[in-house]
């Protein structure tokens, strides 16, 4: 069989490989000249290497865990916590306290779901949980920037659920590739050999009589038996325009939302200790991670801001000036250079946002609609399946899997 997949980030890539593995041909477009799309990784000038996009490897991603070690590729411990950042007076919640929010929140969603049923927003569910001063409480300014969202745009209900295990299986022992989180795409792009033709932007997908054309920007059409595709959901919603979808996957496509979001990854110098440390009065925050030493930060420190609104009081239409400021202002325990890389993944042409979460119009039943193929076509990316490096991952292995079941 002959398959073709449009993008090659880690679904994109790890569906062609596993197809390749079971014996098919495959065929990889890729919009950009590199693969990898949202796990991409560089290093500044002083050799530090930092992630434009996913970054944090939770202990139960075990799929991107089981990749590193086939591929030799060591992960190591960031030496911070996510869940529970630092207050700039150095305060940092009781891990009994994270788990009081995430039950609360929780017991909120089902709540609201029992009286109204499951059209409910993030904010709604984070003021009947939080009461009035919902905002200014840091677990919930974590909570809307992780999203990435307009809390007032995704489904409050499904968001809650997506959590709720967090708090009891408290882990916070979270890593990264030490080349750079990118080394799993470089490497499994280096395994399926030359099967990437890259600058190819697919725009238009058909399929009829069991074979499914792909056509690129410039005009070119390719065919195949069968196609994954594993574009990012603003991408993707464009795309099923052509394709005779079962109604209920989308409803799931539509109703989706992505976020945005920005970094800001600047050297730094110092021997401070490693820290996540939300910035004062304002959502967003900025970390340092463990060198390999585990003791001290390395000479990086990434600034975070998820969720349009805070991109905008950070004024990154100017550039990064501002934001570096405001940086500096409160990391007095390490050296700001004005060295630093501002990625904007809002503006970003290749994926339009950041990560996507469930819309308002989200039903539980919509969390199962890419458990299937439709006709020879197979779905994947963080948008099918969970928006995280590993879930990426994990979704082209599903449509792998999907197209190659007699
Ligand atoms: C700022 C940020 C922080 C994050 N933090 C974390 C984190 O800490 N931990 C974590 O696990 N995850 C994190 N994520 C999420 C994670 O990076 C993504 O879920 C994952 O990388 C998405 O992989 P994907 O293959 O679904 O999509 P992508 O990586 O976007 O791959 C899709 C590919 O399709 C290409 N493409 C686009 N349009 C077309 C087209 N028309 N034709 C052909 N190709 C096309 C793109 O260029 C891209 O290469 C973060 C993401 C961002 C942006």
């Amino acid at each position: 069989m002959k398959v073709l997949v449009a993008g090659a980030g880690l679904a994109g890539l790890n569906a062609a490989w596993e197809l390749q593995k079971a014996g098919h041909r495959v065929e990889v477009f890729e919009s950009n000249t590199r693969v990898g799309g949202r796990c991409w990784s560089e290093r500044l000038p002083n050799g530090e290497v930092f992630e434009h996009g996913g970054e944090f490897i939770d202990v139960n991603d075990h799929t991107i865990r089981r990749l590193c070690a086939e591929f030799g590729l060591p992960i190591v411990g960031l030496g911070i916590s996510f869940d529970r950042r630092r207050q700039v007076d150095g305060s940092i919640m009781s891990k009994e306290e994270l788990a009081a929010h995430i039950s609360a929140l929780s017991a909120a969603a089902e709540r609201l779901c029992a009286s109204r049923g499951y059209r409910v927003s993030l904010r709604e569910v984070a003021r009947e949980a939080y009461g009035p001063d919902y905002e200014s409480l840091p677990y919930c300014q974590k909570l809307f920037a992780t999203t990435t969202c307009d809390p007032d745009q995704v489904n409050g209900i499904a968001i809650a659920r997506m959590f709720q295990g967090h708090g009891n299986g408290y882990i916070e022992h979270r890593g990264r590739v030490m080349a750079g989180n990118d080394a799993v795409a470089r490497e499994i792009h280096r395994r399926i050999g030359d099967v990437v033709r890259f600058d190819t932007p697919i725009v238009e997908v058909r399929q009829a009589e069991g074979q499914v054309t792909m056509r690129s920007a410039s005009g070119e059409t390719f065919t195949g038996d069968a196609a994954v595709i594993a574009v990012p959901l603003p991408k993707l919603k464009r795309l099923i325009a052509t394709l005779e979808l079962p109604a209920l996957m989308r409803k799931a496509i539509e109703g989706r939302v992505m976020g945005a979001a920005a970094k800001l990854n600047t050297m730094v110098s110092g021997k401070a200790t490693p820290r996540g440390v939300q910035a004062p009065n304002a959502p967003w925050w900025s970390w340092s991670t463990a060198d390999n030493s585990g003791e001290h930060a390395r000479g990086s420190l990434t600034s975070y801001a998820g969720g349009r609104a805070t991109m905008a009081s950070l004024k990154l239409e100017d550039g990064p000036d501002y934001w570096l400021e405001q940086t500096r202002a409160y990391r007095t325990d390490l050296e700001v250079s004005d060295i630093c890389v501002l990625t904007n993944w809002a503006t970003d042409p290749h994926a339009e946002g950041a990560y996507s979460m469930p819309g308002l119009d989200w039903e539980p039943e919509q969390d199962r609609v890419f458990d299937q193929k439709v006709g020879s076509i197979a779905f994947a990316g963080e948008h099918t399946h969970y928006a995280s490096l590993n879930g990426a991952l994990e979704s082209g292995a599903r449509a792998a899997k999907l197209l190659t079941l007699i």
